[in-house]
């Protein structure tokens, strides 16, 4: 059996290498999907390094399964326990916790590509270290990119490292971009499947409660996007992740919702050929793509039957439903440290209302109070520090204009 990788060669399975893997956030959505392609593709990837958040069951699940040679929970309060917990596997792996921990995992041994499935900007310290020791990155953690842009790509240019993206839409992209010649992309199309609240009218918007909005129609994913899906705020930053990754401007970055999430993406050439990449949504195909670029990896998942996925359909984002689009693009164009700002002051938005301390409607609201607010601050070429220091300022600025809508409110009850 043969391979035909994505550069014209053509390679025998047999002659491509087992692939040593790294894998970040191992008990989240990302993480579980990547082992289950480990599971399924033994004779093609090994397992180096895991590393999770708290989960301690899930974790030493994994690792009697696929034993890691280092494994770090970030959670420092549990590693009593995780130890305890894989006490009789042997040889033991090495054990680490806590930021630190992770770090470590992040550059350890010879894992040639480490997929970032950490949620939020948490994933940003661990990406740079992966990066600075030379490993590929299989991108799956947005907020690299959204936060740390500025700061990420001058990086890969140094260690000569390749960001090869996980997202279902950035994949589609970089899939589509193989064998076009450097200056044809003209512009990218982003589908958005439109969120739990496609069908709501705007004014129902007011009612939607937690449950409501950590039910996705189209993907399985993690509660956090989950909600950014339905704010449309995902799009938004997948606009900030694309311009990164693909050095677009932003008036070349286009929106289009596209209920059926069958064609993960488009790009347009100069002479105005536009090509496409379609699937199932299915999050393993990005992931997997990600991770055996660039060879073509046979799989025995159900093939896209067109007649079945049956009308494809196509509409204009609705920007006055869904303010967080336009936030995005403002802070993609402010660029600097406003696209940090902008993802931490989200995050903790999200983290509100997950917690009902805000509502649905406040989410895009407190975004904007933040991002009003750092605009006179905003810094062009940001350093690490910079960063963090306006990812940590952005999460105040979120909890501090909730106050304010708190006690608004409280005057117009009294
Ligand atoms: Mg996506």
């Amino acid at each position: 059996m043969s391979l035909l990788r994505d550069n014209g060669e053509v390679a025998k399975l047999s002659e491509i290498p087992v692939k040593a893997i790294t894998l970040l956030g191992s008990t989240g959505s990302i993480g579980t999907q990547t082992l289950d392609i480990l599971q399924q593709y033994p004779d093609r990837f090994r397992l180096v390094g895991l590393a999770a958040g708290n989960n301690v069951e899930l974790m030493a699940r994994q690792i009697r399964q696929f034993r890691p040679e280092i494994v770090a929970i970030c959670n420092e309060e549990k590693l009593a326990e995780l130890k305890s917990a894989i006490a009789d596997i042997d040889p033991q792996p090495i054990i680490l916790a806590g930021d630190a921990g992770v770090i470590e995992v992040a550059r350890y041994g010879d894992a040639e590509a480490v997929v970032t499935g950490i949620v939020g900007c948490a994933g940003l310290l661990p990406t740079i270290a992966a990066i600075e020791a030379g490993k590929d990155i299989a991108l799956a953690n947005k907020e690299t990119l959204i936060a740390g842009g500025p700061v990420v790509n001058p990086l890969l240019q140094k260690h000569g490292v390749k960001l090869l993206p996980a997202d279902s839409e950035h994949s589609a992209i970089f899939q589509c971009l193989q064998g076009v010649p450097e200056g044809g992309l003209r512009r990218i199309i982003l589908t958005a499947s439109g969120g739990a609240f496609r069908d709501w009218p705007v004014e129902r918007l007011s009612e939607v409660t937690v449950a409501d909005a950590i039910t996705h129609p189209n993907w399985s994913m993690g509660k956090k996007i989950t909600v950014d899906s339905a704010t449309l705020m995902n799009k938004g930053l997948e606009v900030i992740e694309a311009h990164y990754l693909f050095g677009m401007d932003y008036d070349d970055i286009d929106i289009v919702v596209h209920p059926q999430s069958i064609i993960h993406s488009l790009i347009e050439l100069q002479d105005t050929s536009v090509l496409a990449q379609l699937g199932w949504p299915d999050m393993r195909l990005p992931l997997l793509y990600a991770i055996s670029w660039p060879d073509r990896v046979p799989t025995d998942w159900k093939p896209l039957d067109l007649v079945k996925a049956g009308d494809l359909t196509f509409r204009e984002p609705d920007r006055h439903k869904y303010p967080c689009m336009d936030l995005a693009y403002a802070a993609g164009r402010a660029g600097g440290s406003m696209t940090a700002v902008l993802n931490a002051a989200n995050e903790q938005a999200v983290a509100l209302f997950l917690e009902e301390k805000i509502q649905f409607l406040e989410i895009p609201k407190v975004i904007e109070m933040a991002c009003d607010r750092h605009q006179a601050n905003n810094r062009q070429n940001p350093s690490l520090d910079d960063i963090i220091e306006a990812d940590r300022w952005a999460r105040q600025a979120v909890i501090e204009a909730s106050q304010k809508l708190e006690s608004v409110a409280q005057m117009v009850r009294v």
